[in-house]
């Protein structure tokens, strides 16, 4: 017999006593560490969920709901669920069984209509495997032997229940910006001395908070997010970068674009408890003038890049009140690569030959940022000389006991003049 373990909650709503509630249906979105499953509902419903062991099962039961006729499975990649099961209860009422592979730690809120979707109710099923103080150990524990790798952080905006901006031909802003993450990566993790870090790596929702928290916890060096915007003037177009601003947006349409941005968490789905202080406002309000310094640094490097591939919305770095870019120690940008409302823009952004230009022009702002602020003990400054009085290149060649020739090749150079400030990449 199974054993029940435990009643976890039970919300009650008004409405769903007076009719009879329906589920329309079942979206599931797997994560590395949790599965979320949004439940369509006509009206908010009262339900409860119970834990069983023996197997493992989540049983969701809702009050005075009708039944889904054929509800939505797990993919095969779903790491925590097996599969769903529905059937009526007592009547007028709506149980839902879900089978696992493993014990999780379920959550459940209701979420409100947005201009997507209507009332929801949401069950996040947390690996009860993977506790937090064990993740942060996981991923603390680094056995450094030597100089390490630059850490760029790529944050693919959007994700799961939150499309991001929706074009005219019907592309989703989070489906672009995985494909340009996973791009920008690959160059990264192409350049010796260099590691990408994928905040997002599929279709899933992950709160603004915990983005940064995924940051710091890899101890990212450089952060950056990327979305691509929409506008109702479907004229408008062209590459932005921002960078954080306490005080105020720089512009009328960088508020704008900050506050459709940080709308995500409400249509993504973020429940109360996630609220942590991890960014308390102490830090925030500790945030070291270097960590902006980094931001706009990076910030300009990367607008000028852009420029050469693609119209500039702006020519100069915006600021605005971006959630995602408030890690207090980690300088950090967002991209808004493009304007996917506009036509011509959209069509660019499906491109992947312009997805290549794109996250190669990011690369080379990368490269460029790195070139002059790379912590001494990572093997990328290792790999750099910059050229003061007196160097030449046979000195240097000497030095780090590589040919000349290769340093010529290494770094584009037709003759051996070199000028004070360069950086010679050591091949
Ligand atoms: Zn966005």
């Amino acid at each position: 017999m199974p054993r029940i373990l435990f009643l976890v909650c039970c919300l009650l709503a008004g409405p769903a006593l007076a009719g009879q509630a329906r589920v329309d249906g079942i979206r599931i979105w797997a994560a590395p560490d949790n599965t979320r499953l949004v439940f369509d509902v006509s009206e908010p419903v009262a339900h409860s969920l119970l834990i069983l062991k023996n197997p493992h099962r989540v049983v969701v039961d809702i009050d005075a709901a009708k039944l889904i006729p054929d509800p939505t499975q797990p993919g095969k990649d779903d790491g925590l669920l097996q599969r769903v099961r529905a059937a009526a209860r007592n009547g007028d009422d709506l149980r839902v069984v879900l089978d696992l592979n493993r014990q999780v730690r379920p959550k459940s809120f209701l979420l409100r209509p947005n201009e997507q979707y209507g009332h929801r109710l949401v069950i996040d099923l947390h690996d009860a495997e993977q506790s937090p103080a064990r993740k942060v150990t996981a991923s603390s524990v680094q056995i450094h032997s030597g100089p390490r790798d630059v850490v760029i952080a790529i944050d693919a905006g959007h994700g799961g229940e939150d499309p991001g901006a929706i074009g005219k031909r019907g592309t989703r802003e989070k489906n672009i910006t995985l494909a340009l993450a996973r791009r920008l990566a690959a160059r990264i993790d192409r350049e010796p001395g260099m590691r990408a870090v994928l905040i997002r790596d599929g279709d899933y929702y992950i709160s603004l908070r915990k983005r940064i928290r995924k940051a710091r916890e890899a101890r990212a060096d450089l952060f950056i997010s990327i979305h691509a915007d929409a506008f109702t003037k479907r004229s408008v177009k062209g590459s932005s970068v921002f960078v954080l601003s306490q005080r105020g947006a720089s512009s009328e349409m960088a508020r704008l674009i900050a506050k459709r941005e940080n709308e995500a968490d409400l249509i993504g789905g973020v429940s109360l408890d996630d609220k942590d202080d991890l960014l308390a406002r102490v830090l925030i309000d500790l945030q070291q003038s270097v960590t902006y310094e980094g931001s706009v640094r990076f910030a300009r490097e990367s607008l000028r890049e852009l420029g050469r591939i693609n119209t500039l919305h702006k020519k100069h770095v915006e600021k605005a009140g971006f959630a995602v870019l408030k890690a207090p120690d980690i300088p950090s940008v967002l991209v808004e690569t493009a304007f996917i409302s506009n036509p011509q823009e959209e069509r660019r952004l499906n491109d992947t030959a312009f997805q290549e230009r794109l996250t190669a022009a990011l690369m080379k702002g990368i490269l460029r940022y790195f070139d002059q602020v790379a912590p001494v003990n990572t093997r990328f400054a290792q790999r750099r000389h910059v050229i003061r009085r007196g160097d030449t290149l046979s000195e240097i060649a000497t030095t780090y006991n590589v040919p000349v020739d290769n340093l010529r090749v290494a770094n584009n150079l037709r003759t051996d003049t070199i000028r004070i400030g360069q950086v010679l990449r050591i091949p």
